[in-house]
């Protein structure tokens, strides 16, 4: 049988990003593998992403069983969704997650209902199947917590909500980096490839709140990072600048997205109007028109506008 391909990436301090393919398409999701001094992954990515995870465990020779700790930054799906069949696999790790997060795990049936709402009929071929994890095998870290890897290596986990009330980031003590899951935002590879580093926030439904993500960046800054690890997509650095990029953008957006809301529910002006912003943006900074990697901005910042629409339908209400 032939080895599945699978995209790694080697990064300093015994880090392994691995492409997750989510969506069928590469550099949307990343998983990171610590491989020392015990094996760490965090983010599983879908059910779909795990023979991805698989076969860079092989290639790394090391086998799931190998695996002491299973981090996941939140419980959206396209982050944790393949958690509870991979630790079927993996006997001696540990799941670690938000405490807000662990009985969503244990009962995915309400994280279901939620996606396939967000997702339509695209909810079987990206999530499907979801399978439960045992209680026993959750571990809800609190704000500021340390995990003592061995080694000299810890890893801090941070309470930081605003892009959903159950996101912990990562600190990791040997590459001062931080494993950011979606509470920075998106990074695009494609753009960064052309000479143009780009981040904004995520905003998707339906816990966005933007005092919250403001203030969870600030967390963030304050440990002072060398670099980001972005689940969507990739290593960047130098952090400060980037949190100093995407963090006036919450205010902007929310000004932006409150100003073409029109009716309760509808995304749609809010994301005419936010791609408006940034298309000239980019087109300001030299990206060329009607380039793939812009089309794939305009799709994300459809996402976020949902989020937004649902954040003002229901903003008087929190
Ligand atoms: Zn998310």
């Amino acid at each position: 049988m032939n080895e599945l391909h699978v995209n790694l990436a080697q990064i300093d301090h015994d880090i392994v990003q691995i492409d997750v393919m989510y969506t069928g398409f590469p550099r949307i999701s990343a998983s990171y593998l610590i491989t020392k001094p015990v094996p760490v992954l965090i983010e599983t990515g879908p059910k779909p992403s795990l023979p991805y995870i698989l076969a860079a465990l092989r290639r790394l020779q090391l086998k799931p069983e190998d695996l002491r700790y299973v981090i996941l930054t939140h419980i959206h799906l396209d982050h944790c969704g393949g958690a509870g069949t991979l630790l079927r696999q993996c006997p001696a790790a540990t799941l670690i997650v938000h405490e807000r997060g662990g009985r969503h795990l244990i009962d995915p049936a309400k994280l279901i209902a939620g996606t396939r709402q967000v997702y339509g009929e695209e909810f079987s071929r990206l999530f499907d199947r979801v399978d439960p994890v045992a209680p026993e095998r959750l571990h809800m870290p609190a704000d500021g917590e340390i995990l003592n890897l061995g080694g000299g290596r810890t890893l801090t986990f941070l309470d930081t909500p605003g892009h959903s009330y159950h996101h912990l980031c990562i600190y990791d003590s040997l590459s001062q980096g931080i494993f950011c899951g979606d509470a920075v935002g998106l990074s695009y590879p494609d753009l960064a490839d052309l000479g143009i580093p780009y981040y904004l926030p995520t905003s998707s439904p339906s816990q966005f709140n933007p005092q919250a993500m403001v203030q969870s960046l600030h967390k963030l800054a304050a440990h002072n990072p060398r670099c980001l690890f972005f689940t969507h997509f990739g290593v960047a650095c130098p952090a400060a600048e980037i949190l100093n990029q995407t963090c006036p953008l919450i205010g902007k957006w929310v000004e932006i997205a409150t100003a073409a809301y029109q009716v309760p529910g509808q995304w749609q002006d809010i994301a005419a109007a936010l791609w408006r912003y940034h298309e000239q943006d980019l087109l300001a900074k030299g990206a060329p028109a009607g380039h793939p990697a812009l089309t794939w901005v305009k799709e994300t910042l459809d996402i976020s506008a949902k989020g937004l629409a649902h954040y003002l339908d229901t903003k008087d209400k929190q």
